[in-house]
């Protein structure tokens, strides 16, 4: 039955220990840490994913001192008792799963005035300068990394990981332009990594020799002064002949302009790095970033690049994923599309992880898709997110399903969104909410736009209208010019577009358009060689942190593009907390030139007139595109109202003012966890 996925599927000694698989959850800090019932909830949330067949898992990072962060910590015996409930909720769930504690301590990003570092350098993104830690401070910090790993143990964890890259605590005494001591602590490379080998020494000698004990080192950590490959290697090399069971590769500084998540960044990009470690030691070596399909881990492990794969974001997405990946049925696998919207970007603003295709993700407790207590006949007008959603969800608790869309394609918006550079990875939405809509036996009308008839001639106990939205057309003097064309006519490839364009509007679906039209080539994320020659990344060479340092060269169309809005806050600061630097960068790198405060005049034959700032400009045109936001369309809602039948609105027909995808998606699987 695993014949698919032989090396997946195959068992790994781990210290003194042995792992199921080879699919590891990787630790993501999802909030549940500091919620008040907080045990009951972690508990909810790993049993599901232990239960889904992974070989371990690492929890989110738990601080080891109390300037670790604003995180939950475990420094003394009165915080074991939380942390046992989780161990022994997930063992005795699946006593074959090994439950990892990661221990962080985010240095200089922990958010507090009383933050550390070894030099007091403030990092871009932390809120503090860092205190200099003194000789004494730093044996207090080891210290405490030694007693928090004890007291993982006493908790009843089966090992626990130490972060030591991303640009915390750790990783800035690695570092020369985090740490600029001159003690024996900093200057040279032996004085640099002392702090690591030192707490690892400690670590071991507090939990003794059957205790998995993982480190996360980075690996290219994308900073010009970052680490240097010799460097990466003789850090890994100290750390396994210190007691190492295991080092787990890391491909990040949080204040690097390099993405290495996102979807954008194509899949198992960086595995090739793990590889060239793993030849370097004789302990296992765990690969991360982008791996979100079992096809893909496989490969990765086949070709030698790892010998465990860390998916985090996939086990939000989908907590079944490895069993459904053993039984053959990885075409029900609810893939992560590495959007970062509901899960990093909440994490970054300090709101509760979940993901968008899976609403459930951290909120297990509280959404819960349970047997219907009776049994419906549902209509559900529309296979957009919503719809689907809706449908899925319906049907899972023995509802009978009919859903109807007026395209000859499941999808709605997802079918533009999946033909924009950089989200090929919609597609594997799409497929999974098609098979799903197979396997319960949803009745899938396509081609059929279901009007008051349709609904009143299936005699359907309950009727859900998911029909989305219709593009906002903006009263502007010339709308109606034949240079004027919607988004969806460019994305379908229904309309020519000039080589002079203005885009009305830089939202998300302007920023996409824009993508699109001046984009070239392959797409960087389906190809790794693309991907590292646009972001200044050299795999083959490893300079300093991976990185070149110079501007990266881009592919583009030529077109002359401006992408404006009406507001005067810089254009796409509305887009994602994690992902929206990227799209600004990739634009700016095309030469589109974004303009904030336009008060539309009119169009014409010479192009979009506005006055920005008071003076009148004229962004010459050959095409403009209107991007302007969406209406809802509740056209067959109002219908069926007005003939006395009731209908449940869901997804951008209920509301389109600052609809995406997650709040689609969320809306109606819980309108249809209560049906
Ligand atoms: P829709 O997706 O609009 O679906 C409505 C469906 O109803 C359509 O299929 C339509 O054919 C059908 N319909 C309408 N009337 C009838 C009728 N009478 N009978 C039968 N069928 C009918 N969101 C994100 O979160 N992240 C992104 O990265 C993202 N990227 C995007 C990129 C682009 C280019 C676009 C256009 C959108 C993007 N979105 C993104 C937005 C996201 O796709 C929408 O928020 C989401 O699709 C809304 O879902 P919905 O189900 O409410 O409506
Ligand atoms: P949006 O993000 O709300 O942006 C609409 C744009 O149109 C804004 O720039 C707005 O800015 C402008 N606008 C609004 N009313 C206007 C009017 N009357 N005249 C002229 N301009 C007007 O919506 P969207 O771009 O249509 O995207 C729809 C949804 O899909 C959004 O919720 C978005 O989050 C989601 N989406 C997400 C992504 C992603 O990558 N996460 C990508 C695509 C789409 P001004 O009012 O300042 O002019
Ligand atoms: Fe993946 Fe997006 Fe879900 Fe995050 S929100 S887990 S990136 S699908």
């Amino acid at each position: 039955m695993t014949s698919r996925y032989p090396h997946v599927f195959s068992p790994l000694k781990v210290g003194t220990t042995t792992i199921k698989n080879r699919i590891l959850m990787g630790s993501m800090h999802t909030g549940l840490e500091d919620v008040p019932n907080a045990a009951e909830r972690l508990s909810a949330y790993f049993v599901e994913r232990a239960k889904g067949g992974v070989g371990m898992i690492i929890t989110g990072g738990i601080g080891p001192h109390p300037t670790a962060g604003n995180g939950a910590k475990l420094v003394d015996a009165d915080d074991v008792a939380m942390h046992r409930q989780v161990t022994d909720a997930v063992h005795e769930a699946a006593d074959d799963v090994k439950i990892v504690m990661q221990i962080l301590h985010t240095g200089p990003l922990a958010g507090t005035p009383d933050c550390v570092a070894p030099s007091p350098v403030k990092s871009r993104i932390g809120r503090y300068q860092p205190n200099e830690l003194t000789e004494e401070g730093i044996e207090e910090q080891i210290a405490a990394f030694a007693r928090c790993a004890a007291l993982a143990k006493e908790a009843g964890y089966d090992g626990v990981e130490i972060i030591g890259s991303a640009g915390y605590l750790i990783s800035t005494f690695l570092v020369s332009k985090t740490n600029q001591r001159t003690d024996r602590w900093g200057g040279e490379w032996a004085n640099r990594m002392r702090f690591p080998v030192e707490i690892v020494r400690r670590v071991r000698e507090a939990v003794g020799k059957d205790f998995i004990l993982v480190f996360r080192i980075s690996a290219m950590d994308m900073l010009q002064e970052g680490l240097a490959w010799d460097e990466v290697v003789s850090l890994a090399k100290a750390l396994e002949a210190e007691g190492v069971d295991v080092i787990s590769t890391h491909f990040c500084w949080h204040e690097s302009f390099v993405p290495t998540i996102a979807t954008m960044v194509p899949r198992a990009a960086f595995a090739q790095v793990t590889g060239r470690l793993r030849k370097q030691l004789s302990i296992p070596v765990i690969t991360s970033n982008r791996i979100n399909m079992p096809s893909v881990a496989e490969e990765v492990l086949a070709r030698g690049d790892a010998d465990i794969v860390s998916m985090a974001r996939p086990m939000l997405a989908d907590p079944d994923l490895v069993n459904k990946a053993a039984e053959g049925r990885e075409d029900e696998i609810n893939t992560c599309i590495g959007c970062n919207q509901a899960c990093l970007d909440h994490t970054f603003t300090g709101r509760l992880t979940t993901c968008l295709v899976n609403p459930r993700a951290c909120r297990e407790t509280e959404l819960t898709i349970a047997p219907a207590a009776a049994k419906r006949k549902i209509a559900v007008v529309g296979a957009g997110p919503a719809g689907l959603a809706y449908a899925v969800t319906a049907a899972e608790r023995g509802h009978a399903v009919t859903l109807f869309d007026a395209a000859e394609e499941i999808g709605g918006q997802f079918n533009y969104a999946k033909r924009i550079p950089g989200k090929e990875e919609f597609y594997e939405t799409l497929r999974y909410y098609g098979r799903m809509l197979d396997k319960l036996g949803v009745d899938v009308r396509l081609g059929t736009r279901a009007d008051v008839d349709t609904i009143k001639a299936g005699g359907f106990d309950h009727v859900v209208v998911a029909t989305g939205i219709a593009p906002r057309t903006p009263p502007i003097p010339g709308i109606d010019h034949a240079k004027v064309i919607s988004y969806i006519d460019v994305i379908t490839g229904k309309a020519e577009v000039g080589q002079k364009v203005a885009i009305i509007g830089a939202g998300g679906i302007g920023f996409d358009v824009a993508e699109l039209i001046t984009h070239a080539g392959k797409s960087s994320a389906l190809d790794v060689d693309v991907f590292a020659k646009e972001w200044g990344i050299d795999f083959k060479n490893h300079p300093r942190g991976g990185v070149t340092g110079v501007t990266p060269e881009v592919a583009t169309s030529g077109r002359e593009v401006t992408l404006l809005q009406r507001k005067e806050t810089p254009v796409g600061q509305g887009l994602g907390r994690t992902t929206g630097w990227t799209h600004r960068i990739t634009l700016q790198r095309r030469g589109v030139k974004m303009v904030s405060g336009a008060d539309y005049v009119k169009i014409d034959d010479a192009g979009l007139h506005a006055v920005v700032g008071g003076d009148p400009v004229l962004f010459e045109a050959d095409t403009v595109i209107v991007c302007a936001g969406q209406d809802p369309l509740r056209t067959l809602h109002d219908q069926l109202e007005a003939a006395g039948i009731s209908s449940e609105l869901v997804g951008g027909a209920f509301e389109s003012a600052e609809l995406d995808a997650k709040r689609a998606i969320k809306q109606a699987t819980e309108c249809a966890a209560a049906a």
